[in-house]
């Protein structure tokens, strides 16, 4: 992309509304707009980062054999009648009536609706295990809508539902959604950490949060600080193996990690002082193991082994899609801008031209140009006729985690100049070796 033909509202002052850093940001940068309270238009540079997020769940869903569906964002009362949770749900929920006078809502998740498909189709145990996920919107009306994407009305959320023959093999499905979810965030970039959590409306005994730890974050945490030491990797993990995915879950949840619904100070003051922290972090996801809840209230009874009806054990499992662009600045960033990871950058890297016009430096910009897009990558020229320090302000603001500089001192040496967004240390290099590096680092073949 040209800046010279992109739409990138960059703001210089420091919109007023903002409380939190990335909020700050995603203005500043041109990402978002809102358009009422808790609800925001995404700008096309927000909207990039919204799909990259969106892609990488996409894949870790798909890796686990989990498989992609959508359902609507208007829902019919009458399913949630039938759950109870019509009544139940309170004022977060969205009500509306069509001009049939049929009472509606934009659903705030969808355990009714997938359950009332799983019914209409799924008559036996040999049709399990099953799970669908969908990324859809959400809306809420959250009493405060507030830190822009982080707590909006609506918002962007994957939801998946395990459907399973009994609890042992629902069980199975939450330890595999346990998995997937640390796979998901590490490739963003972040370390969020399962704590055990309260049900809320969703209900349910097994539960954990992930949390990114953030000082901006609105939930308090306890944990033992050896948890932070763990990290996932690029482990191979079968996803149909219950011992594998049991491990993990152990390794990963036998310390000390609890938000402040479940917290117990007696347990806590059993992990060494030492490692006893107490932090706050942002909600970036949850799953949950309820059992019957929904099958029994709403019929979804399948055949057993032994010819008999039996409702199935359930489980739901959410990431705040749209609220990570938030919690991934929050964790990235410095005083000039974002720092996007490399997995979810908007662009791959900035190409900035110190001296538009002059016809050497335009042609290697060009040439740098199309060599990154011939390999599959997406570079962001800046080539405006603009000083060289408002080029670096922009970039550093929109956090690209490359840049390369191009100006006619260097190209006489034959050299541009590959900056590192993140520790800002620069190095010179011909420019065939400026795109080789930023090939490797993106895992991309010459
Ligand atoms: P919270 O406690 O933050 O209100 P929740 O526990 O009610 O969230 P879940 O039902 O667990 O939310 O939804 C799954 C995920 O969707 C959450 O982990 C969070 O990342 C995201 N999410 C929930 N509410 C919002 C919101 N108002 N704005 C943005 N993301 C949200
Ligand atoms: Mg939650």
């Amino acid at each position: 992309m040209r800046l010279s033909r992109y739409f990138l509202p960059v703001l210089k002052e420091t919109p007023a509304e903002a409380q939190i850093v990335s909020h700050r940001y995603m203005l500043r940068a041109g990402m978002i707009k809102q358009a009422q309270a808790g609800i925001y238009s995404w700008l096309p540079l927000g909207y990039k980062v919204l799909k990259r997020i969106e892609q990488i769940v996409h894949e870790e869903q798909q890796r686990a054999g989990h498989i992609a569906m959508l359902m609507p964002t208007l829902q019919s009362a009458d399913l949630w009648r039938e759950s109870g949770r019509y009544e139940d749900y309170g004022q977060e929920m969205l009500r509306i009536k069509d001009r049939h006078d049929r009472d509606m809502l934009y659903g705030p998740t969808n355990e009714e609706l997938i359950t009332d498909i799983f019914r209409s189709y799924v008559k036996s145990y040999k049709e399990l295990p099953l799970t669908l996920y969908h990324v859809q919107w959400k809306f809420r009306d959250e009493v405060r809508p507030r830190f822009g994407v982080m707590r909006g009305r609506e918002f962007l959320m994957k939801d998946g539902y395990n459907f399973d023959l009994t609890k042992e093999d629902a069980l199975h499905a939450y330890n595999r959604h346990l998995v997937s979810y640390l796979r998901t965030y590490e490739r963003m970039g972040l370390q969020a950490i399962p704590m055990r959590a309260d049900g809320g409306p969703i209900g349910g005994d097994y539960t954990h949060e992930f949390l990114v730890l953030a000082e901006t974050g609105e939930s308090e945490v306890f944990y033992d600080s050896e948890i932070t030491d763990l990290s996932f990797g690029d482990r191979q993990i079968d996803y149909d193996s219950v011992e594998q995915c049991h491990a993990v879950l152990e390794e990963f949840t036998s310390r000390y990690a609890r938000t402040d619904e479940t917290h117990e100070e007696a347990l806590f003051a059993q992990v060494p002082e030492e490692r006893r922290r107490t932090a706050r972090g942002i909600e970036v996801g949850q799953i949950f193991y309820f059992g019957t809840k929904y099958s029994e209230a709403m019929g979804a009874v399948v055949q057993d082994q032994s010819g008999a009806q039996v409702p199935v054990h359930m489980g739901s499992h959410g990431i705040g899609v749209s609220r990570l662009l938030g919690a991934i600045i929050e964790a990235s960033h410095d005083d000039k801008g974002i720092i996007w990871p490399e997995g979810v950058t908007p662009f791959h890297c900035g190409i900035v031209n110190l001296k538009q016009g002059d016809a050497e430096a335009d042609a290697a910009c060009e040439a740098l140009y199309a060599s990154l897009e011939a390999l599959g990558l997406e570079p962001l020229y800046d080539d405006r006729n603009e000083r060289a320090g408002g080029k670096f302000a922009t970039m550093d603001l929109i956090g690209l985690p490359w840049r390369i500089t191009v100006g006619p001192r260097g190209l006489k040496n034959g050299v541009v100049e590959v900056t590192s967004r993140r520790t800002g240390e620069s190095e010179e290099m011909p420019p065939e070796q400026a795109v080789a590096k930023i090939a490797k680092i993106y895992g991309k073949a010459l």
